[in-house]
C-alpha cells in the first residue's frame, strides 16, 4: 500500500502530520511511504531525516497525491486535490464534516474512504489515536504562557525586600482537556486558579488540581456517552453569565476552551462582562475557530476593549509544532497500525470495528457514517 503525505494545503499549518519515527514504523509494517519534499521543513526535519527512515522523497505534489492508496495530513484537502485522488483510496486527517458538507459531497462523488480524525470515538482503545486530546492538551498550555507573556504583571506570588506582590488570577471556563491542562500551567506558573464548567463531574478534577470550582446553580446540564456537555438553553446560559460575571470581574486573566461537539461553541462571555473586568486584563478565547465564546473576539487577532485584550488566535498547537507534530503523527500511526493487515500489507476498513464505524465518513459512493447522514438530512 501506498502512503503519501503531502504538506498542509492550511495556509500557516506549522504541524507536520508524520515524524520520520512513524515512518520508520509503517515502512517496517510494509508499506511503501512517500513524503513531499519539505514536509518537515517548519520543524528543522530535513527531506533526509524521512529518507533515512525508508520514505520516497516528491517533488511534486499533484503527482504523489494521484499515485497514493492512503494519505496522510493534518487538515482537509483542497478540491482540485480531491479530484486527482484514486477512487477507493484513504484520506485521514481533520475534516471538521460537520461544517464541510461541500467536500464531504465531493469525497462521494470522487469514491474516496474520507476517514475524519475528529470522529474517533472515545473509547480506551482509542486514545491513542486521539488528535483531539493530543492537541487540545498542547492548546491548554500554550493558552497560559500566551496570557502570560501579554499580561503586564507576573503570574506568582512573590516576597521580596520591594515588598509582596499577589499572584495573579486565572479563570478557566470549560474544563475539558485544553482546560485542565491550562489550570495545571496556570497553577505551575504560581497563579491563584479558578475554574467553571457545565459538566458536575469536573469538579473534583479541578479541585484535584489545587484549583478552585466556581459552583453554579444551573439545573440539570450533564454529558454525552462520550464525555462531551450538553447544550445549555438559552436561559441557563443567561444564569451562567451572571453565575461568571464577578469571576471574570475579579480575575486578571480569563481562559475559555467551552466546546460543544458537533455545534458551534457558546457565547459565555458577554460584552458587558469584558467591560467588567480591570484594564491590562488578558482574556484567551480557545473556541474562537468554532465561533467564540468571548464577544468581540476575533480569529488571529488580538482585540483591544477598554484595555482589556482578548486574544483570539487560531492553531495553538502549532504554536509548539515541534511536539504537537510529535503526538499528531503518533496518533495518525497508531489508527494506521491498528487495521493493518500484516499479510497482505494494506489498511483494513473493518466495518464491524466501532473505530472504523466512527471515524469513516464516506466509502464507496455513500456517507457511510450515521451522525454526519443524519446531519445533513440523509
Ligand atoms: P470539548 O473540547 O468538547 O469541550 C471543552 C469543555 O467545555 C468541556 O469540558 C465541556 O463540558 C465544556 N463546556 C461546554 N459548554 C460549556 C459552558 N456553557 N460553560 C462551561 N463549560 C462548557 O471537550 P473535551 O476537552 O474534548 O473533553 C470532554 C471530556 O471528555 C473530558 O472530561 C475528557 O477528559 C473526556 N475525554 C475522554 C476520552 C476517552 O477516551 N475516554 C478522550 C478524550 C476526552
Amino acid at each position: 500500500m501506498k502512503i503519501a503525505v503531502p504538506k498542509d494545503a492550511h495556509p500557516g499549518e506549522t504541524r507536520a502530520a508524520l515524524i520520520p519515527e512513524h515512518v520508520a514504523k509503517l515502512v517496517k509494517a510494509g508499506a511503501e511511504v512517500s513524503v513531499e519534499s519539505g514536509l518537515g521543513q517548519t520543524l528543522r526535519i530535513a527531506d533526509n531525516s524521512y529518507a533515512e527512515a525508508g520514505a520516497s522523497i516528491a517533488a511534486d505534489r499533484n503527482a504523489l497525491i494521484e499515485k497514493a492508496d492512503m494519505i496522510l495530513r493534518i487538515r482537509k484537502p483542497l478540491p482540485d486535490e480531491v479530484d486527482r485522488m484514486k477512487a477507493d483510496s484513504i484520506y485521514i486527517s481533520l475534516l471538521d464534516p460537520f461544517n464541510e458538507r461541500e467536500l464531504i459531497e465531493q469525497f462521494r462523488t470522487q469514491k474516496i474512504s474520507a476517514i475524519s480524525m475528529e470522529m474517533i470515538p472515545r473509547i480506551t482503545r482509542a486514545q491513542k489515536m486521539d488528535v483531539l486530546s493530543s492537541q487540545a492538551n498542547l492548546a491548554g498550555y500554550v493558552s497560559v504562557i500566551l496570557a502570560a507573556e501579554r499580561l503586564d504583571k507576573i503570574l506568582p506570588m512573590m516576597m521580596t525586600p520591594a515588598g509582596t506582590i499577589s499572584p495573579a488570577k486565572v479563570f478557566v471556563i470549560g474544563v475539558g482537556v485544553a482546560g485542565l491542562q491550562a489550570i495545571a500551567t496556570a497553577k505551575r506558573l504560581g497563579a491563584r486558579v479558578e475554574a467553571f464548567d457545565t459538566r458536575p463531574v469536573v469538579e473534583e478534577q479541578v479541585k484535584s488540581l489545587g484549583a478552585r470550582f466556581v459552583k453554579i446553580d444551573l439545573g440539570e446540564t450533564g454529558q454525552t456517552k462520550d464525555g462531551y456537555a450538553k447544550a445549555l438553553t438559552e436561559e441557563q446560559l443567561q444564569i451562567q453569565r451572571e453565575g461568571m460575571a464577578k469571576a471574570c470581574a475579579s480575575s486578571d486573566v480569563v481562559i475559555t476552551t467551552a466546546q460543544l461537539f458537533g455545534r458551534p461553541a457558546p457565547r459565555i462571555v458577554t460584552e458587558e462582562m469584558v467591560r467588567g473586568m480591570q484594564p491590562g486584563s488578558v482574556i484567551v478565547d480557545l473556541a474562537v475557530e468554532g465561533g467564540g465564546n468571548v464577544a468581540g473576539s476575533q480569529i488571529e487577532q488580538e482585540v483591544d476593549v477598554d484595555g482589556v485584550r482578548i486574544i483570539g488566535l487560531g492553531n495553538l498547537p502549532g504554536r509548539v509544532a515541534v511536539h504537537a507534530s510529535q503526538m499528531f503523527s503518533s496518533n495518525l500511526c497508531n489508527l494506521v497500525e491498528e487495521f493493518w493487515h500484516a499479510e497482505e500489507k494494506r489498511f483494513d476498513l473493518d466495518f464491524d470495528d466501532e473505530i472504523i464505524q466512527g471515524c469513516v465518513i464516506t466509502h464507496r459512493g455513500e456517507i457511510v457514517n450515521e451522525m454526519i447522514a443524519k446531519h445533513y438530512g440523509g
